[in-house]
């Protein structure tokens, strides 16, 4: 998920719907705005993309100072219009609405917890247990509750939480979560990525902090730790795939390292080829990286449709057995009779690279030697990554060379997890800055859920 925040802003709600936008490649299932104007609270959110959910009218609609919003790409929940973010509250102490990105660990046992002690529920997501613990916070203050609240979960968060006339901002102990803080002109902003605060004009002052809280309001803005500091743990899939190439994620910018990361993989794993393409768009950057160390020159050998988002129709299997291909194309002139070296980000269920192979081999590639930059993804995210399940991961039950036999290629290479340390400057894979769990199946927290028996939901 994305998710943004401004305040002090006449222009709050117009600024945030900008933000989202260069936010989108994070989440196009739902997304929604709060705004206030310091007495009122307004919202408004909807399934799919912002354009679809926001058609002028309804922005006007919210007016006020401040806002945050949240486009949604679902981990933990259904996608129905009731988890769409941001989640909205208010009891007899408190009024607020708050939006997240991530997944929390423990958010089953919070939400039985929380259960027994009468809290109702009325969506599926952890972010709605996050807002339970911030409404029945013993606490004078909007920011001691939430602070309280973020003592009590663990896992990857980057949270915005509105209140009547402030903006809080939080980000998980280890940093697991991307989120950046950024100033324009009297208006402080947060936002999931650098990206969104260029967007909208705004300057990067700094990442959050891991385990920091961020207060601002009336009085300008202040910081407080909830955690004591420990060694970062930043998503290393948010630079191999997730994040946009524009954005600095924890200080690296995230197409430099793809870059590095695809010279890695030139060096290491070599191909004989023609042509080396990339996979658009998140492979474009490593691509250019092995074309530039290996000498073999880059092709646009695969065009991507700008307009297809996840909510297009899909062709079903016999359609796309006719050849319907909405997504890609291959350009034959291009790659007739070439062998050709296809780089790809990652593998995660595998069938995005057997169709292209495929869709290369009969636009009349003569070999297809597939390099990936990033190790074999074994194990499933708990942290608010992807959805998919151990045994829907091609690399959790398969090794390399059967990989390489069920995706049809004529070669088949990953990085190693300390090559990809490499790509960010480290040596070896030991108290590095990073989470590497689904290439290595060490997970930086407890999995307090996955203990739980599934007597709930
Ligand atoms: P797969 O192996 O699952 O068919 O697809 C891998 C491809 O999907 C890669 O090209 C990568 O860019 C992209 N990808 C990796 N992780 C995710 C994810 O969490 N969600 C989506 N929609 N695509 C992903
Ligand atoms: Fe990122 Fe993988 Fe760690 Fe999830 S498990 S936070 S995808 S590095
Ligand atoms: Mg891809």
């Amino acid at each position: 998920c994305g998710v943004f925040g401004i305040y002090a802003h006449s222009k709050s709600s117009a600024l945030t719907y900008y933000g989202l936008v260069a936010l989108q490649h994070r989440g196009q299932e739902a997304a929604g705005i709060a705004s206030t104007d310091g007495n009122r609270m307004y919202s408004h959110k909807g399934l799919g993309l912002l354009a679809d959910v926001f058609k002028q009218g309804e922005l006007e609609n919210l007016n006020g100072h401040a806002a945050i919003g949240h486009v949604r790409y679902s981990t933990a929940g259904a996608n129905t219009i009731q988890n769409a973010q941001p989640i909205t509250l208010s009891t007899h102490t408190r009024n607020f609405a708050i939006a997240h990105n991530g997944n929390l660990v423990n958010a089953k046992w919070l939400r039985i917890r929380l259960e027994q002690e009468g809290s109702l529920f009325q969506t599926t997501t952890d972010t709605e247990v996050i807002a339970h613990l911030i409404a029945k916070a013993n606490a004078d203050s909007l920011a001691d509750a939430v602070e309280a609240a973020a003592k009590q979960i663990t896992g990857g968060f980057a949270v915005v939480i509105l209140g009547n006339d402030e903006l809080i901002a939080v980000r998980d102990p280890l940093g697991l979560r991307p989120m950046v803080l950024g100033q324009l002109g009297d208006a402080y902003v947060v936002a999931s990525e650098s990206c969104a605060l260029e967007t909208i004009g705004a300057t990067l002052v700094r990442d959050v902090e891991p385990g920091e809280l961020i207060h601002i309001g009336p009085d300008g803005m202040s910081s407080r730790r909830f955690a004591v500091r420990r060694q970062r743990r930043m998503c290393t899939f948010e630079h191999v795939y997730f994040a946009r190439p524009d954005s600095d994620v924890d200080g690296w910018n995230v197409h430099t390292v793809r870059k590095r990361l695809g010279r890695i993989l030139a060096k290491l794993h070599p191909a004989d080829g023609d042509i080396v393409i990339g996979v658009p768009d998140s492979s474009i950057s490593a691509a250019a990286g092995y074309a530039e160390e290996s000498r073999i020159p880059y092709e646009m050998g695969l065009i991507k449709n700008k307009y297809i988002a996840r909510t297009f129709i899909q062709p079903s299997q016999e359609l796309r057995d006719t050849g319907v291909r909405l997504k890609l194309n291959a350009v034959r002139s291009i790659v007739e009779g070439k062998r050709v070296v296809l780089i790809d980000d990652s593998i995660v269920r595998g069938t995005t690279s057997r169709r292209i192979v495929q869709l290369l081999r009969s636009a009349g590639a003569s070999e297809v030697h597939v390099r990936i930059s990033s190790p074999p993804y074994v194990s499933p995210c708990h942290y608010g990554i992807d959805t998919a399940t151990a045994d829907q991961l091609i690399a959790s039950t398969h090794d390399v060379g059967e990989i390489c036999g069920m995706i049809e290629a004529d070669s088949l290479a990953f990085l190693t997890v300390d090559e990809l340390m490499e790509g960010f400057g480290f040596s070896g894979t030991t108290n590095v800055p990073f989470c590497n769990a689904c290439f290595t199946r060490n997970y930086p927290t407890e999995l307090v859920d996955s203990g739980l028996k599934e007597a709930h939901h």
